[in-house]
């Protein structure tokens, strides 16, 4: 069974006092995290004192990225072994602002993501598409070697600690989401292509979640789409009493 997991992503966006406020305002109004897992993406310097925040709550603290090695002379990346260390489960690889403005290509996001594996993180990898894409009616191409190159290699054991993120670029933060159906056609396009490289079985384990202008008022119709078992939200996951709604949006 896929449990639904509704992870906010901050990007850049609060201070390390507004982090903090923000874990105690949801901490105690979130899901059974067996029902519905809720968690927060935030940047690097903040975690170690959310992981503490959010001890007792269900609350998952999320990494936004990390490099592909534990340590060395690499100036100002984060190691996937210290966000390990500090109680971090999971972390974001090859979002679309990280391909964007940092020029990440799929081959150092299977760098990433082969290394936040060995090191017990569960990776959620980003999988975007341009609005040329779609217009070039190049989506399935671009979606399906996407997904290829970012997991190229990694075992089916591996896999099984992939969460995978159908977001495309046109839809984040415009507040124009994809339609229901785009998004739940995405989330097909990733766990077909799963399961023609792997098995029916790793694709039916695997959780595909959708990105691109969520809010509390269209949450419930995307979640309700076969194939989507979650959602990776920005802008509307910022206020407290948004992303309890979001986090709660069976209720
Ligand atoms: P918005 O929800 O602000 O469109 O951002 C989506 C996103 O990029 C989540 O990773």
């Amino acid at each position: 069974m896929r449990i639904p997991f509704i992870a906010g992503n901050w990007k850049m966006n609060k201070t390390a006092k507004e982090s903090i406020e923000f874990v105690h305002a949801v901490s105690n109004k979130l899901p059974d995290p067996t029902v519905v897992e809720s968690a927060v993406a935030a940047p690097a310097i903040v975690l170690q004192s959310m992981v503490e925040a959010a001890k007792n709550s269900p609350l998952r603290i999320v990494g936004e990225n990390c490099f592909y090695e534990n340590n060395g002379a690499y100036t100002g990346e984060i190691s996937p072994a210290v966000l390990k260390e500090i109680g971090v489960n999971y972390v974001i690889l090859g979002h679309s602002e990280r391909r964007l403005y940092f020029h990440e290509s799929d081959e150092l996001i299977n760098k990433k993501v082969l290394a936040a594996i060995e090191n017990n993180l569960k990776p959620i990898v980003c999988c975007d598409e341009t609005m040329g894409r779609q217009a070039a009616g190049d989506k399935i191409h671009w979606v399906v070697s996407q997904i290829m190159a970012d997991l190229r290699g990694l075992t089916e054991e591996q896999m099984k600690t992939v969460t995978v993120a159908y977001e495309p670029s046109w839809a984040i933060g415009t507040g124009q989401s994809a339609s229901s159906d785009q998004a739940d056609e995405g989330c097909y396009l990733i766990r077909q292509t799963i399961a023609d490289v792997y098995s029916d079985e790793l694709a039916d384990h695997i959780r595909v979640l959708y990105g691109g202008s969520v809010n509390p008022e269209n949450i419930a119709e995307i979640m309700a789409k076969p194939n989507i078992d979650g959602v990776l939200v920005g802008n509307a996951s910022l206020e407290a009493e948004s992303f309890i709604q979001l986090a709660n949006y069976q209720k």
